[in-house]
């Protein structure tokens, strides 16, 4: 949904980069991280945006993981 507006991305990455890019998102002030880093490393991701609450969504800054 977010991705559609331009708010939101999902960069494939995993391992050490994913641990890295982690960090600076959470530096440069993303409220939303999604972490795919199950299953193969070329599905692998990360979810960033800087939507902060979301009415019936969520609070405020928040992360999450996806289902297997
Ligand atoms: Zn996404």
């Amino acid at each position: 949904m977010t991705h559609t507006t331009g708010q939101a991305v999902d960069v494939s990455v995993s391992g050490g980069g994913a641990y890295e890019l982690l960090g600076i998102a959470l530096e440069e002030g993303f409220t939303g991280i999604g972490v795919k880093q199950h299953g193969p490393h070329k599905g692998r991701f990360l979810h960033l945006d800087d939507l902060g609450a979301i009415p019936d969504k969520r609070d405020g800054p928040t992360i999450w993981s996806y289902p297997r």
